[in-house]
């Protein structure tokens, strides 16, 4: 153990212990390595289909194209190998950066680091929130409740005080208080280590549209199978080579299944969510992403997300007279004045009281960096301290509190109790209405007065109009004690303290977008009912119903659900009303999300569809019930994130259709050419070209279009919203019958000039054909002079790539010797294009009219 136990350990014996006992870390559930990617990709449905269809070819002699099938399914693997590596590495970044932090004190100095770096015999210090990182026992602890349900399944928190035994275990959660504590056990040797694994991993659970397109997969998958039994069986009973016809079911069936399909949407999700860090907001969970898009409602804290939580005490108010203060943040070069006059507390004592008590009744200290002042603790406590400098310099107090009963959102108040030379002080701040119950006088000169109604009522007034500016007032009262305890009655009233705290810049202009996209946003907030108005008005929130927490409990669900339909704010609130808010809105069918950051608001985060936690304010366990953390607390970054969220749908909605209508082109020529009985369209090997040249880079680079301009302009999808729907059946219909029937056409006019040809021009006519439709998925509303030809360059390298492959493929012998080609001449490609221009146009002429007309 460290020879000075307020000075940690040194770092040489960190060195050493870590030599000892290792990382604080237990070993890591699966993170599979590239091998296991590798295999990942040989190990589908699909490579099995075609690995058969190899062996039939070897059997029956066709090196080449078994050749050609090997290199396929090897060209796949490398394909999907890159891709999901990407996603992994991408998932993996995201994850080292929700890795929980300790608070340690080593060589004297308090300093953050990353909780696998304990040691045993660490000093950590631990607070309201935290999610204790390592077994350790307290040294020192105040109001000090953790909840061990994690390890004992026992919901209520358990009491902990310094005797030398009670240890605090690795993986529970600081519920109220805090502490210094010896780490006694880390990594494995902890309790947690001993009987559980660590949880919460992102991507652990597959999302709500994986499962669901997994299906639509496994669906085509069978649909295929049998369509392909059925074209073979076909052409075997029209006469054709039974060999041929059994290669061409097989490599029917491959070209059907839209096999790339659950990979491309965790990759768009994967590339998605790094997209989103870029912006501040980071997806615990790939679900987020997708629920993101969905969501209706967003219910957002005030201070901190809709304000800037840097809080300046600008008024004072005490029963005799009130005061304005100068100056702005946490510097203190400023003042106190009355009736423009520079007041020192020394010319006040009711002011010099007020001052008094909100620098004893605090935890912030201001801090000197250069020209700067710089604040460490809760900003409606700095802004006390920084008012007691500008009025006075007071004396600290002389020793550090005796006891405390700390602030928390349920009470909204906090004391401390000390050692004065009149004796012992209890100093109490907080909420005016919980502060003012508790006195029974009031300080207005040198002697304390009995607090009658009337002077109650010119407290609430005066509380009243700084509120109503938009202003956190805080009360301050004190009593000196008979005996050396924290008693909260009969206090004395001191006076009253306003506290600026500024909107964000961007949340105006966030809020009106949330608007425009039909997403409503309901402010929850612990403080008063006027503050949170006026709040609420100048960030452009609507005109609204105000309920406080204690009216809420009145009112029963059904009448919660018809008063949530309306404009509503939430004052004055408890976490467990969180709760009770999201349930309602679920119960209305809306996609909520919730912001929360203390330790009590872990229950309704988990419970909203997008629990959002803050990421600079937040507290460990309500980080870690989250689905998306805001880097930057900051309500605008969760309206961003919605708009990240509808463009990865929209963008998955349109490859799915891009893929499908590809596809449906290739089977409605195979199935139509079988028919009429021409011979083959497309060879085995071909399918599996196109199949491969199509999809997966293409898909992938249409995964990557920007939001289209009007994409918040419209209300929220149904999260039931299917990704296909009858206009997506007939968007692939429409395009699968076109290029179909054009390549048969070009087919049988080439015919003449022999089959090899024919077929070559049929070949490149399709994937031309495939590469020029891929324009018209753009933007399944918009055409794309409206969001730009160039606006996507990864799809255009990705065209100009696939374009250029089947060059390679047409003209470049060993390319022509394993895919069957010929060279095609001139002639052939003027016809190519002439036919794939009508896929470019009427698209966008089609989308322009409509363009057109909503505009009118
Ligand atoms: P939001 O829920 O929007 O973040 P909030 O920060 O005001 O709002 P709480 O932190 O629950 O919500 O605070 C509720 C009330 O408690 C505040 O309005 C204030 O009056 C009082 N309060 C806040 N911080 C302290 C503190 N450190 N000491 C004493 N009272 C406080």
């Amino acid at each position: 153990m460290p020879q000075d136990p307020e000075r940690g350990l040194s770092q040489q014996e960190v060195l050493d212990r870590r030599a000892r006992f290792g990382w604080n870390e237990l070993p890591d559930a699966a993170q599979a390595g590239p091998v296991a990617v590798f295999l990942r990709q040989l190990s589908s449905f699909l490579i099995l289909i075609l690995v058969v269809a190899a062996g039939v070819a070897l059997v029956l002699g066709e090196w080449i194209d078994a050749l050609a099938i090997g290199l396929v399914v090897l060209l796949n693997a490398i394909l999907g190998f890159v891709q999901e590596w990407r996603a992994e590495t991408a998932l993996a970044a995201l994850k080292s950066m929700m890795a929980p932090k300790a608070l340690v004190i080593r060589d004297g100095v308090e300093q953050q680091i990353e909780a696998r770096e304990l040691v045993p015999g660490d000093l950590i210090a631990l607070t309201t929130g935290d999610k204790v990182p390592a077994d350790a026992l307290p040294t020192h602890a105040v109001g000090l409740r953790v909840d061990e349900s994690v390890l004992t399944g026992e919901s209520l928190p358990v009491d902990k005080t310094v005797d030398g035994e009670a240890r605090v275990f690795s993986g529970t959660a600081i519920v109220s208080g805090h502490a210094e504590a010896q780490v006694t056990a880390i990594g494995r040797e902890t309790e947690f280590g001993q009987i559980a694994q660590l949880t919460g991993s992102v991507g652990e659970k597959t999302t709500h549209l994986q499962r669901h397109l997994g299906r639509l997969a496994t669906q085509l998958g069978i649909a295929a199978l049998l369509v392909a039994a059925s074209v073979a069986g076909l052409g075997i009973f029209l006469g054709r080579d039974l060999v041929e016809m059994l290669m061409t079911g097989l490599s029917l069936s491959v070209a059907m299944v839209p096999e790339g399909l659950p990979a491309v949407v965790t990759i768009t999700l994967a590339l998605g969510a790094a997209a989103m860090v870029r912006q501040q907001a980071l997806a615990r969970r790939l679900q987020a992403v997708e629920t993101l898009g969905a969501a209706s409602v967003i219910c957002t804290d005030k201070t901190g997300t809709l304000t800037e939580n840097k809080m300046t005490a600008t008024r004072v108010w005490t029963p005799s007279r009130s005061f304005d203060v100068t100056g702005a943040g946490y510097d203190p070069a400023g003042h106190i004045a009355a009736d423009g006059r520079r007041i020192r507390a020394e010319d006040d004592p009711s002011l010099a009281r007020v001052l008094r008590a909100g620098l004893f009744c605090s935890h912030a200290r201001l801090i000197r960096r250069g020209q700067d002042w710089v604040m460490s603790g809760a900003p409606t406590e700095g802004a006390l301290v920084t008012l007691a400098y500008k009025g006075w310099h007071p004396p600290a107090p002389e020793t550090g509190p005796l006891a405390e009963v700390p602030f928390n959102s349920e009470r909204k108040r906090m004391s401390m109790l000390f050692a004065t030379d009149q004796g012992a002080l209890i100093v109490t701040k907080g909420a005016p209405e919980q502060v003012l119950e508790l006195c029974s006088h009031l300080q207005n000169g040198e002697e304390p007065q009995p607090l009658d109604e009337a002077k109650a009522a010119e407290i609430r007034a005066a509380y009243e109009s700084m509120a109503a500016d938009g202003m956190r007032v805080i009360a301050l009262a004190e009593r000196h004690p008979d005996t050396v305890e924290i008693t909260e009655h009969d206090m004395v009233f001191l006076g009253l303290v306003g506290l600026i705290d500024p909107p964000r810049a961007e949340v105006r202009a966030a809020v009106a977008s949330a608007q425009s996209a039909g997403i409503r946003v309901i402010m929850i907030t612990g403080d008063g009912a006027i503050t949170a108005r006026a709040i609420a008005k100048s960030v452009g929130l609507p005109e609204a119903r105000t309920i406080t927490g204690a009216e809420l409990e009145e009112i029963d669900d059904p009448t919660l659900e018809d008063i949530l339909r309306g404009d509503v704010i939430f004052a004055r609130t408890r976490p467990a009303d969180k709760m009770r808010i999201v349930a309602a809105l679920q119960a209305d069918r809306q996609i909520v999300a919730m912001t929360g950051d203390g330790v009590n608001d872990a229950p309704a985060l988990k419970q909203a569809d997008i629990g959002v936690a803050m990421g600079i304010r937040g507290t460990e366990v309500a980080r870690d019930s989250a689905d998306l953390v805001l880097l930057d607390d900051n309500f605008a970054t969760i309206v961003g994130a919605i708009g990240e969220g509808r463009r990865q749908f929209a963008n998955i909605r349109k490859f799915v259709r891009y893929l499908l209508s590809s596809n449906a082109g290739e089977v409605v020529a195979l199935v139509v050419n079988i028919a009429i009985g021409g011979p083959l369209v497309f060879l085995a090997t071909q399918i599996l070209w196109m199949n491969l040249v199509t999809d997966g880079v293409t898909a992938v680079a249409l995964g990557l279009e920007r939001s289209e301009p009007d994409q918040m302009n419209d209300p929220p999808r149904k999260k039931d919203d299917p990704i296909l729907g009858i206009g997506g059946v007939a968007m692939i219909f429409c395009f699968g019958l076109y290029t179909g029937t054009a390549c048969l056409w070009i087919f049988f006019g080439t015919m003449d000039q022999g089959v090899d040809l024919a077929r070559t021009t049929a070949f490149t006519a399709m994937v031309i054909f495939e590469k020029v439709s891929v324009f018209a998925f753009r933007s399944l509303r918009l055409p794309c002079w409206r969001i730009g030809w160039l606006s996507n360059p990864l799809l255009l390298a990705a065209l100009a790539a696939t374009v250029l492959a089947q060059v390679a493929a047409v003209y470049w012998p060993p390319l022509q010797v394993l895919l069957h080609t010929v060279p095609i001449g001139l002639d052939q490609w003027t016809q190519i294009a002439l036919l794939a221009l009508p896929l470019l146009i009427l698209p966008e002429l089609i989308k322009s009219v409509l363009w057109i007309k909503r505009r009118v």
